[in-house]
């Protein structure tokens, strides 16, 4: 079952959408900050608290193997390589530099879509 998910951890939802107050009486309106939750595959509304959902941390990194050395590059093919690298990366803005080495994802999933996805989280 989900976990109970704090103020802070929604405001990281990938599908949360703010809600505006739209209360104009005398009890206390929600705050600007009130997140509805949706899942991520039929768009359900999803209720914090009530354990119809869960929370899904998807962390995706670029191939972490070293690559294999063969031989000793030469000091002028090192620095050659550092530049090229350094050339490459004044094109890319700072995420977009990241989002090549690791991407971290936060989605929710409805009790009914969940299990489904879990047994093939790639598709088919
Ligand atoms: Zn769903």
């Amino acid at each position: 079952m989900a976990g109970r998910v704090g103020r802070k951890d929604l405001d990281t939802v990938l599908f949360g959408v703010p809600l505006l107050p739209t209360r104009t009486d005398a009890e206390p309106a929600m705050s600007d900050d009130t997140i509805l939750l949706l899942c991520a595959r039929c768009l359900k509304t999803l209720t914090p608290g009530a354990g119809n959902f869960f929370q899904i941390e998807i962390h995706a990194v670029a191939d972490p193997t070293p690559p294999e050395i063969t031989e000793s590059p030469s000091l002028e093919t090192i620095r050659q390589e550092i530049q090229a690298q350094l050339k490459h990366l004044e094109d890319l803005s700072p995420q977009e530099a990241m989002d090549q080495i690791q991407r971290r994802v936060t989605i929710h999933l409805c009790n009914l879509c969940f299990p489904d996805w879990i047994e093939r989280p790639a598709g088919n």
